[in-house]
């Protein structure tokens, strides 16, 4: 999410009275180009945080913006070879997640506005924002009256990850690669006027209550500031959780777990296989769920859970759908678990 220190509308504190009304524990603000220091702490009891997204503004055309988290000092000044940025990003102890990997530019503007991540091949980076709300809504302005519809009725545009993304992932994973996944808002404020018609195009808390990244701490957040950040921060390293379009229906409650019998692995985790593993998938209510090697379909069901067991290697995950509004949504994306 953004703020007017690059071109957002809402400040730092805004930003956490619309969490604190959404339900978000924590939020992490990424200006473009710009590591805000000095704003981070609990504000309105919502943990805020403060990364970075960074992209070459000289690069034509534009693409490949990198979220930073955790690396504590301006990165923008290695925007200019993505993969130099991604090496100083870990020796900062930080965490990069490309952003909108997989983008559209909108049928209304004459600017290219694809931001989609152009610059493979490429290490060592933490993961890929699966779903982004902006990215999806966006893609949907197909025509002006497209425009004034989803500006109208902005739930309607919601549907999940482009295809595209999911399959970026799954490639990632094919390599053997270790590729988390967050879901971002990717809030901006920004206000449209469109003849006599004005408003402001999903605002924060709007898009608080959408999609968001659900990550399983070591323990309860302590509401030490310190603390708190380094639990999030751990959890964002390896993936430890999911993304939940909480709008069709809290995803709180979604757990995948895997066992080999003697050790048990949670989303993020590796799991050694010795022989046939089990996956356990529970969700907070009853949708079709998904399990997925690799991206490759191993098992489905209608329902709220699914077990299942195998010998397959690679990267296991899971997609829930559900019915909601009138149409099948995109509902829970989890983190892979990894059989090795
Ligand atoms: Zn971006």
């Amino acid at each position: 999410m953004h703020t007017p220190y690059s071109d957002g509308e809402a400040y730092h504190d805004e930003i956490a009275t619309a969490a604190s009304r959404a339900g978000i524990d924590a939020v992490i603000v990424t200006d473009h180009n710009v590591h805000v220091r000095g704003l981070e702490g609990y504000q309105h009891g919502v943990l805020v945080l403060v990364g970075e997204e960074v992209h070459n503004p000289r690069r034509r055309p534009q693409a490949s913006h990198c979220l930073i988290y955790g690396a504590e000092v301006e990165m923008a000044p290695y925007a200019a070879h993505p993969q130099n940025l991604i090496r100083q990003v870990s020796e900062c102890g930080g965490i990069a997640y490309l952003a909108h990997p997989v983008e559209f530019a909108s049928g209304i503007s004459l600017e290219n506005e694809d931001f989609s991540w152009k610059d493979w091949p490429l290490q060592g980076f933490t993961g890929i924002e699966i779903w982004n709300v902006m990215s999806e809504f966006k893609a949907r302005l197909w025509n002006w009256p497209a425009a004034v519809f989803f500006a109208l009725f902005p739930s309607l545009a919601m549907r999940g990850p482009f295809p595209g993304a999911l399959r970026l992932w799954d490639s990632l994973h094919a390599e053997g690669r270790r590729v988390a996944a967050v879901g971002n808002s990717d809030a901006h404020g920004t206000h449209f006027g469109i003849g006599a018609l004005k408003l402001t195009v999903l605002p924060y808390e709007y898009l608080f209550r959408c999609v968001n990244t659900h990550l399983l701490i070591e323990k309860p957040l302590t509401r030490d500031f310190e603390t708190d950040k380094r639990l999030l921060l751990n959890a964002l390293r390896v993936g430890r959780g999911f993304v939940g379009c909480d709008m069709a229906g809290d995803t709180r409650g979604f757990r995948f777990v895997a066992s080999n019998g003697v050790d048990r692995a949670e989303m993020g985790d590796e799991l050694r296989r010795t022989g046939m593993i089990r996956y356990k998938v529970t969700c907070p209510r009853a949708a079709s769920i998904r399990l997925l090697c690799n991206g490759k379909l191993m098992a489905q069901a209608s329902g709220d859970s699914l077990d299942f067991q195998s010998l397959e290697m690679g990267a296991w995950r899971v997609e829930v759908y559900r019915r909601w509004r009138g149409r099948r949504i995109g509902w829970i994306f989890s983190n892979p678990i990894y059989a090795r």
